[in-house]
């Protein structure tokens, strides 16, 4: 009998492959852990960002990324090997196009590419997230 040290599950074979539900984060600080130690600084201050510019939402793991919700998903964020990934939505990359290209920000449908090579852009965080916590609000109070 082997026991996987982290999800404690039991298997016939030493360090059989198996869907190891420890490695599939429930939380921020779960994700982050998992993160490459050199990425752990910058996401959390891609993470402060967010959470200063929405202070009333929520965070969760959702679509298996780092997740800001109040009333709906505000923003997903994801570390990727050559950038980090911020999802707000196609609305708010379409909104904010223009300042992207100024800033020389790669965008696509809904998601904007931070390359770990740039210094991280949080006023752009931060703005990008004040945009999504209004329309959210504009959404709620329309008669
Ligand atoms: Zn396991």
């Amino acid at each position: 009998m082997w026991r996987c040290e982290k999800c404690g599950r039991e298997f016939e074979r030493e360090s059989q492959d198996h869907y190891c539900e420890a490695l599939v984060p429930q939380t921020i600080d779960e994700y982050l852990a998992l993160q490459d130690e050199s990425l752990r600084p910058l996401l959390e201050e891609v993470r402060a960002a967010i959470r200063a510019a929405a202070p009333e939402a929520s965070e969760k793991i959702s679509w298996r990324m780092p997740t800001f919700w109040q009333q709906e998903n505000l923003i997903h964020f994801a570390a990727f090997k050559k950038h980090i990934g911020l999802y707000p939505g196609d609305k708010a990359v379409k909104a904010f196009a223009a300042r992207l290209d100024e800033e020389g920000f790669a965008h696509s449908k809904g998601t904007v590419q931070l390359p770990y090579t740039k210094p991280l852009p949080l006023k752009l965080v931060s703005d990008i997230t004040a945009y999504r916590v209004k329309a959210v609000c504009d959404k709620r109070t329309r008669p």
